[in-house]
Formats: C-alpha cells, structure tokens, sequence
C-alpha cells in the first residue's frame, strides 16, 4: 500500500456515514483500484504496467482445445484488502442523566 492510498483510505474512513450516504467512489491509484461506499472500503490488486510477464494485460491467453485467460502473478497472487463499515447506532431521545 503506498502512502497516497493509505491517506486516501484514511480520509475516507473519517467521513462520516451520514455524509456518506448512498455516495460510492471508486479510484485507481497505483497498483491498487479503490472502492468506497456506505458498507465498505476495499483495495483491489491491478496489473502492473511495468510487470515483463503482461505489461499492464493483467494475463494472457492459453492455446489449446479450450483457450482460457491466465492471470499473472503481478496482481492475482496479491491480497484484496477490505474494510467493513458497521452501521452507526441510533441515539437514544432519552437525555444521558
Ligand atoms: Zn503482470
């Protein structure tokens, strides 16, 4: 994770969910694509454009009776990373004392 996305996951996570609201942001910063909306946050692996197996393909195509994409290594053995967001509980109309 680089610093530029942790501060972006940090800004968001500090939004609060009222505000947030049925707003959904998705963001592509570096080697990892960012989703945000009112139940989650999560960083998804892409392709590497500097990777010399796929140059930023993400995979390439395997000859044979049934040809399938192959994924590379570059972004399909890396973790995705998510973070739930638990509703806010209701106030209580009752005054605390
Ligand atoms: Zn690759």
């Amino acid at each position: 994770m680089t610093a530029r996305c942790l501060r972006a996951a940090l800004l968001l996570a500090a939004v609060p969910a009222v505000a947030a609201g049925a707003v959904t942001l998705a963001l592509r910063t570096g080697h990892r694509r960012l989703h945000a909306d009112r139940h989650r946050i999560e960083l998804t692996p892409q392709p590497r454009r500097s990777c010399p197996d796929c140059w930023g393909d993400g995979g390439w195509w395997v000859d044979g009776a049934h040809p399938e994409m192959e994924a590379c290594g570059c972004w399909a053995n890396r973790p995705t990373w998510r973070v739930r967001l638990l509703p806010v509980p209701a106030w209580s109309a009752e005054p605390p004392f």
